[in-house]
């Protein structure tokens, strides 16, 4: 029904549109596109985003897919980040096969293209300091002020330059600005700053360099080198633009790439930030990087997603010039559809109370034939085994029933998911007055759960066999933080955090089958939602399993 709703998107976004159009006038043979990220944290699902987009936009026009790490600053970069990239990226489903690079190889050629400016007397060497720099900057409505070392030979700069990268001065001293125009409007373009210099040892090339290039002069030159055509980044790069296209013009590449901006993905009342996300892990509050709570693509995928739902919700997206912010349900849409058909359906007792069949043979058991997913025959059957005790639900069972309330109560009948018909017959208590058995009869000629003469039962409940059971834990979670006050704290600029975010279930009781689960096997508990075994905490003894999504919800895709 749902799937019916989904409006297939014919139209080109944008970003095609420009590369239909570049490839019809020939302005490139062949697009490359690249992923960049800096490897100073663990990627999210908003850079999810940006990889399927981009490599997504190579294989519909059989062009490249580079991925680059862009590890020019040497402060915050860490290789075990490297990995987790990749891995992350991977698992999403793109594939930069032999095209892997590390921006920090290009610093040999950034150096003499920075040369090369002093020499076309586009660049200079200027003492001032950070502050000064940013007093002479200007504003908004105030034109900047050229530099006292602006008129600098070309000479003189090449020296300087030189005794820059030889190491001959402290950090902060000295800076190679590009010489553009400190009356533009575009703050942007006033005399940037290109490389600075900084003695720290960087994670590729040691301590080889002490200058090294500022973003927004490293990045146009890696594309360039690259031969990368249509460098797409996020909205807020929009400004930086005209100096990219200075840095490409000025350094006289015979392709020049082209940046073009679109807007980044936004969760609503998701936290993604790394500062906030940092502060949860230090504080204890997640269990790490990968807490199923983060959204990170480490996260995502312990949780239980998979690429393929991930994959969807991205293209559910779309990909547009405007800032907005999408719903976490519709991620948790994506997942379901992803699921439904794919996930075996099985049964796990979340918070189990005994049932007792009393007319049922002592020391009896069964083996029930059960279809793995009922909408999709292509998954096959297993045996569930039954017998004279099981566990239901706690929930499922009323000594006194609600209005409408159509489960177990005494004298009710019930139907046992693909197993028998049961009437509820009383219930023992222990002491505080909790009800501790359950008990029932059975009619055995209602077998497979099918009615013997027509009558009719209302409810159907699902079941573990006692004997056979197998003692699981089941995470549930909601929201980190509290979308009723707000996700940040208006005083402090805090997160309001949801005292309700994780709720483990430490004794539930699954079908044996679940005790054979590997870590990120997905299943569908049913009535409870979808499950995917950890990845860190399931072992044979003790499976541990964490709820990617509960299996209703409001949310309704737009047709
Ligand atoms: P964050 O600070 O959120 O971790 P970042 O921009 O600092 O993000 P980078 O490693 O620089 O992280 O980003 C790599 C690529 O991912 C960039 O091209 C960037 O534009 C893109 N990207 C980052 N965040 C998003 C987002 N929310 N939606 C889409 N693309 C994004
Ligand atoms: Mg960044």
């Amino acid at each position: 029904m749902e799937n019916e709703t989904v409006k297939e998107t014919v139209s080109k976004n944008f970003i095609e549109q420009i590369i239909e159009k570049d490839l019809a006038e020939g302005k490139y043979e062949e697009i490359c596109t690249r992923f960049p990220p800096e490897p100073n944290g663990y990627l999210h699902i908003g850079h999810a985003k940006s990889i399927l987009l981009n490599y997504g936009l190579a294989q519909k026009y059989h062009g490249k897919f580079n991925m680059r790490f862009d590890d020019t600053n040497p402060t915050k970069e860490r290789v075990e980040f490297v990995e987790s990239i990749k891995k992350d990226i991977k698992w999403l489903g793109a594939d930069w096969e032999d095209r892997l690079y590390f921006a920090s190889d290009y610093f040999e050629q950034m150096y003499e293209a920075a040369v090369k400016l002093i020499k076309k007397g586009k660049a200079f060497v200027c003492d001032l300091s950070a502050e000064e720099i940013r007093e002479y900057r200007g504003t908004l409505t105030e034109p900047g002020k050229e530099s006292p070392y602006r008129e600098r030979s070309v000479e003189e700069n090449l020296d300087l330059f030189e005794r820059m990268k030889n190491g001959e001065f402290e950090d902060g001293t000295k800076v190679l600005r590009a010489k553009i125009d400190m009356a533009s409007p575009n703050i942007n373009m006033r005399d940037p700053v290109i490389y600075r210099v900084a003695h720290m040892t960087h994670h590729n090339t040691g301590d080889k360099w002490c200058i090294y290039p500022m973003y927004d002069f490293a990045h146009p030159i890696e594309d360039a080198i690259e031969g990368v055509t249509h460098s797409i980044c996020t909205l807020e790069f929009e400004d930086h633009r005209p100096l990219y296209d200075w840095v490409v013009r000025e350094l006289e590449y015979p392709h020049p790439p082209k940046q073009i901006e679109f807007a980044k993905l936004y969760l609503t009342n998701v936290v993604t930030g790394k500062r906030y996300i940092k502060k949860l892990v230090e504080d204890g509050i997640v269990d790490g990087w990968d807490d199923p709570r983060l959204v990170s693509i480490a996260a995502l995928r312990r949780r239980g997603f998979t690429p393929e739902s991930i994959q969807k919700f991205v293209e559910l997206c779309g990909v547009s010039k405007a800032n907005s912010s999408v719903d976490y349900a519709m991620l948790e849409y994506c997942i379901r559809e992803d699921l439904k058909m794919k996930a075996p359906r099985m049964m796990a007792v979340l918070d189990p109370v005994k049932l007792v069949i009393d007319n049922y043979p002592e020391g009896q058991t069964e083996e029930l034939e059960v279809p793995n997913n009922m909408e999709n025959p292509e998954l096959g059957s297993r045996t569930v085994p039954f017998g004279k005790e099981l566990y239901i639900e706690r929930e499922d069972f009323m000594e006194v029933p609600v209005k409408k309330y159509k489960r177990l109560y005494p004298g009710n009948e019930v139907r046992l998911m693909n197993a028998y018909f049961v009437t509820c017959t009383s219930c023992e208590k222990d002491e505080e007055g909790n009800v501790a058995v359950i008990h029932c009869t059975y009619d055995p000629a209602s077998k497979g759960g099918n009615s013997p003469d027509g009558r009719k039962v209302k409810g159907t409940i699902h079941w573990v066999c006692a004997q056979t059971a197998v003692e699981a834990e089941c995470r549930l979670y909601e929201n980190i933080v509290d979308e009723e006050k707000g996700v940040y704290n208006k005083e402090d600029g805090s997160l309001n955090l949801n005292p309700n975010s994780l709720t483990v279930m430490e004794k539930c009781y699954v079908e044996p089958e679940l005790g054979k689960a590997q870590a990120y096997d997905r299943f569908q508990f049913v009535r409870n939602g979808f499950f995917c075994a950890d990845c860190h905490d399931s072992t044979a003894d003790r499976p541990v399993f964490n709820r990617i999504v509960s299996l209703k919800s409001s949310f309704k895709l737009n047709p």
